[in-house]
């Protein structure tokens, strides 16, 4: 997905220690300096990185475009968690090669999990590219750059302990001026088996929340109203004050961000199972601007399943964190990721995770069928023995138990009013606003006079699809 280059408004630098300001794109284009384009590819912690990419780029004189036609630095921010995620951007560098034969100065970089994970293999294997980037090294970028200006090829893959960007001002892309991502840490120390992140993006660390409740202040200044905490595990936050050793949780820095002020909803992603403890749920229920959602991938419902996966936990514990949310925040929604045909996966086991999805009511899910990724442990240890017709068929039944318990999720909505914020006009109509419930639900309804992007709404439902409220505004 092409991150379109957006709007919201300078912020002042002057807290030093804390310099921070989220910029606009568009106040960047100068066509006097060297222009580059930015794609970003897989999850946000990505989109959040190619922002802060966006912010180094600007601060050694380039500015962003929207057309690749017209950069002279291409970028694009990739995926590795599954096979396809680089089968696509093997794919766009050809399409990019074509335009780099009609205009040779132009740079080509690959940053992210797969610059990680492929490292110099890159350079050999696709010789447009000029500059390989991981997660952790994007500081490097004007040092790389004047590397290749040189005639050389750029490279820089060191992953970090201690990296986590927190002075760098992110460059609001493809932004609706209303929501915005805030990363709070980054790397990640689970090993499950399926999984190529902790190659890619390294240990987990996590940032001084001070610069974070800052980032928040100047979101909510410049007019965001909704902000995502991003970590692959937020749940395992921590940060330990240098100087007094207080110790910092995630639900401590909820609650810090949640004081910004009321009107500025907080949401956060991703939780993990094993992690995820009441305190955070106390602390969900305490503040009514925390969003009443939770992205809690179970990947499995089966525990030999989940101990295949090292998941650390098994059925019975997830069952056990769902009916705390249950109890602790009654009107949270849960989402999930589920993996189909994990390795020696039987169909019994199959439909413990079809039961899980009906028991646990997600409102959604990211559901996908395992694509063994190189160098993990379960490419290491397990058969890929799961033939590619059978993950389909499981993945089509899981896809289509999830819709029928989304449809019925939502359709309990039908006659409740929930308090909206507006982020924009719906695809479909541009009569039409959408937004988010506290629930993450997006919610149309019919324009009304006097509101706009950024503006609360209660909407009474009448109406629901599998993925969609529809109502009006009361
Ligand atoms: S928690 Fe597991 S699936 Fe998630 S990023 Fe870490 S290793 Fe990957």
């Amino acid at each position: 997905m092409n991150p379109s280059l957006s709007n919201s408004r300078i912020i002042d630098e002057s807290r030093q220690g804390e310099p921070f300001y989220s910029t606009d794109s568009e106040t960047l284009t100068s066509p006097e300096l060297k222009q580059f384009y930015i794609e970003s590819y897989g999850c946000a912690m990505n989109f959040s990185d190619s922002e802060i990419v966006a912010s180094i780029l600007t601060e050694c004189k380039y500015s962003p475009t929207r057309e690749i036609e017209q950069a002279d630095l291409v970028l694009l921010n990739t995926c590795s968690i599954r096979e396809k995620a680089e089968e696509t951007v093997r794919k766009r560098l050809r399409t990019i090669d074509q335009l780099k034969k009609q205009k040779p100065g132009m740079t080509v970089g690959i940053l992210g999990c797969m610059a990680e994970r492929l490292k110099k293999t890159l350079l050999e294997e696709e010789k447009l590219v000029d500059l390989v980037v991981g997660p952790d090294a994007y500081r490097d970028l004007p040092n790389l750059l004047n590397q290749v200006d040189d005639g050389d090829k750029g490279i820089n893959v060191l992953l970090s302990r201690e990296e986590t960007y927190a002075d760098i001002n992110p460059v609001r892309l493809q932004s609706n001026g209303v929501t915005a991502f805030i990363s709070i840490m980054r790397g990640c120390d689970n090993m499950c088996s399926f999984c190529v992140v902790p190659f890619t993006r390294g240990r987990e660390r996590s940032r001084d929340p001070f610069t974070i409740v800052s980032e928040a202040e100047h979101l909510f200044g410049a007019g965001y109203r909704d902000i995502t905490l991003l970590g692959q595990n937020v749940d395992s936050y921590k940060w330990i004050h240098p100087e007094t050793q207080e110790v910092y949780s995630f639900a401590r820095l909820l609650e810090l961000v949640a004081q910004v002020h009321p009107d500025l909803r907080v949401r956060f992603s991703t939780s993990h199972p094993k992690d995820m403890l009441d305190d955070v749920l106390h602390m969900m229920a305490k503040y009514e601007n925390i969003c009443k959602y939770i992205h809690l991938p179970v990947q499995s419902g089966n525990s030999r399943i989940l101990s295949l996966m090292n998941r650390t936990y098994d059925r019975a514990w997830y069952e056990d964190r769902i009916r705390a949310i249950r109890k602790i925040v009654p009107d949270c929604a849960i989402s999930s990721d589920i993996i189909a045909g994990f390795c020696t996966e039987t169909e019994e086991e199959h439909q413990d995770t079809l039961s899980m999805i009906k028991w646990a009511d997600y409102s959604m899910s990211y559901m996908f069928f395992y694509s063994e990724r190189p160098g993990t442990l379960a490419a290491r240890k397990y058969k890929d023995d799961i033939p590619e017709d059978v993950k389909k068929r499981r993945l089509n039944e899981i896809v289509q138990v999830q819709n029928e318990v989304s449809r019925a999720n939502l359709a309990r909505d039908i006659g409740k009013t929930f308090k909206v914020l507006i982020e924009g006009d719906s695809k479909k109509s541009d009569q039409d606003f959408k937004g988010r419930n506290s629930q993450n639900k997006m919610v149309i309804f019919k324009k009304i006079p006097g509101v706009q992007p950024g503006d609360y709404v209660n909407v009474l439902i009448e109406d629901a699809t599998s993925a969609t409220l529809m109502g009006r505004a009361v």
